[in-house]
C-alpha cells in the first residue's frame, strides 16, 4: 500500500472515531443486533414530511434494502413534489392515500424505524398502528424531549438534522462502505434542507467533513440543491410573491413579522404541498425582524410555522400558544379555530414574546 493510501486510511479512521464520539456504543451494539435479526422493516417519519424526514427515511430504506431486508417507507401524508427527485421516493406508501395498505405494512413489520420525530402525535393516524404493533421500534431523531415508546431511542437534539445523525449512526455501525451515491444523496438532502442550505445551525466544522465524504461517495450537491430546493412552478412563485407583497405584516416594535394565507387564497394560486416551504424565512431578511410567523389555513386547523434568528426560542412560543414545539430557531404547531382567532392568539404570543427578546446592546 502506498504511503498516501496509508495516510488516507488513517485520516478516515480518525474522522470516523471523531464523528461517532457522541453516539452511545451500547445503543449501537443493540441496533446492530436488531438490524441483523429483522426481516421486514417499516420506516416512518412525521406528518408533512420535509427534506430531513424523507432524506433520512430513504437513506435507511436503501441501506436496509441493500442488506437484503424487505423495507417500506410509510409517511402520514403527501410530501413536496420536489422530493420525487430522490431515488426511491415514488415507492413511498402514503397513509392518507392508501391507509389499509400502509397499516398492513406496519402490522407485518418486525422492526419499525421512527425517523425525524420525537412524539407519536407527530405521525398523526399512523401513530395508533405503530403503538398497536408488537414490532421492535427504534427512534433516530434530533428533536428535544423524545418520548420513550420505542425500545431503542437514539436522540441527539444538538444535531442540525436527523440525516447527519443517521450518517454518524451508520458510521458507528461500520456501514460507511455501504454509503453509495444513492444513500449519500438522501443523507445530504436532509442536512441541506434542515439548515436552510447551511445558512443556520451550520457552524460545526464536522458538517463539512461529512459533506466531503458524501461528495466522495458521488453526490452532485449542486444538482440536489437545484432539484430539491431551487425548483418552482409559476403558481408557487406567484403565491409567494403575493404573500410577501400583500399578506406580510411587520410589527417593528415587537421585532416580529406575520404572514397569513387563507384556504381561498391558497386555492386561487393552485397551492400544492411544499409550495410555501421557505416563505416563513423571508421576513427574517429584515434587520428589525427577530422572529417570523406564518399561518396557513388547512381544512380543519391553522398550521403555524415559525423561524427566528440568534437565541430567540420560537419553540417556546409554539409550545405555549400553538400546541406545538420544535427547535430554537425553527418550530411549528397547530391552532384549532378560525384565522381571525389565530391572529388574535399570535398577538397575545407577540406580547409574551417581548420578554423573550434579547436585550439590545
Ligand atoms: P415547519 O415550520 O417546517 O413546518 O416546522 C419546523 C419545525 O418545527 C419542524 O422541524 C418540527 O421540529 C417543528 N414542528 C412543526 N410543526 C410542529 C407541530 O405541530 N408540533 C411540534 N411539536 N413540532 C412541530
Ligand atoms: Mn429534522
Amino acid at each position: 500500500m502506498s504511503r498516501f493510501r496509508v495516510c488516507l486510511n488513517l485520516a478516515r479512521n480518525n474522522f470516523e472515531r471523531m464523528i461517532t464520539k457522541s453516539i452511545d456504543n451500547n445503543k449501537i451494539k443493540e441496533l446492530s443486533r436488531i438490524i441483523a435479526g429483522c426481516k421486514r422493516v417499516a420506516i416512518t417519519c412525521h406528518i408533512a414530511p420535509d427534506g430531513d424526514a424523507i432524506g433520512s427515511s430513504l437513506a435507511m430504506y436503501h441501506l436496509l434494502t441493500d442488506l437484503g431486508k424487505e423495507v417500506h417507507v410509510v409517511t402520514p401524508d403527501m410530501f413536496a413534489q420536489n422530493m420525487y427527485y430522490l431515488p426511491g421516493a415514488k415507492d413511498i406508501v402514503i397513509y392518507s392515500r392508501y391507509p389499509e395498505f400502509a397499516a398492513q405494512l406496519i402490522e407485518e413489520a418486525d422492526l419499525i424505524f421512527c425517523l425525524d420525530y420525537n412524539a407519536i402525535k407527530r405521525v398523526d393516524k399512523v401513530g395508533q398502528h405503530i403503538m398497536d404493533s408488537a414490532a421492535l421500534k427504534v427512534m433516530i431523531d434530533h428533536h428535544l424531549n423524545p418520548e420513550n415508546f420505542p425500545s431503542l431511542v437514539i436522540s441527539h437534539p444538538e444535531e442540525s438534522s436527523t440525516c447527519i445523525l443517521l450518517f454518524k449512526v451508520l458510521c458507528a455501525l461500520g456501514f460507511v462502505p455501504l454509503i453509495n451515491r444513492t444513500i449519500a444523496s438522501c443523507i445530504y438532502t436532509g442536512m441541506m434542507t434542515d439548515t436552510g442550505n447551511f445558512s443556520y445551525n451550520s457552524n460545526k466544522p464536522e458538517i463539512y467533513e461529512v459533506i466531503a465524504r458524501l461528495v466522495e461517495a458521488g453526490i452532485n450537491k449542486d444538482e440536489l440543491y437545484r432539484h430539491i430546493v431551487n425548483t418552482s412552478t409559476i403558481s408557487r412563485l406567484r403565491l409567494n410573491g403575493y404573500a410577501v407583497s400583500q399578506k406580510m405584516e411587520v410589527f417593528k416594535s415587537h421585532h416580529a413579522a406575520l404572514i397569513t394565507l387563507t384556504r381561498d387564497e391558497l386555492n386561487e394560486y393552485d397551492y400544492k404541498k411544499g409550495d410555501t416551504e421557505s416563505l416563513v424565512n423571508i421576513p427574517l431578511q429584515l434587520e428589525d425582524v427577530t422572529y417570523s410567523v406564518f399561518l396557513r389555513e388547512e381544512e380543519h386547523y391553522i398550521k403555524v410555522s415559525t423561524r427566528s434568528k440568534g437565541t430567540f426560542p420560537v419553540n417556546k412560543l409554539c409550545e405555549k400558544f400553538f400546541n406545538g414545539g420544535g427547535h430554537l430557531n425553527a418550530a411549528g404547531g397547530e391552532f384549532e379555530g378560525t384565522m381571525e382567532e389565530c391572529i388574535a392568539q399570535f398577538k397575545e404570543a407577540m406580547n409574551y414574546a417581548d420578554k423573550l427578546l434579547p436585550l439590545k446592546k
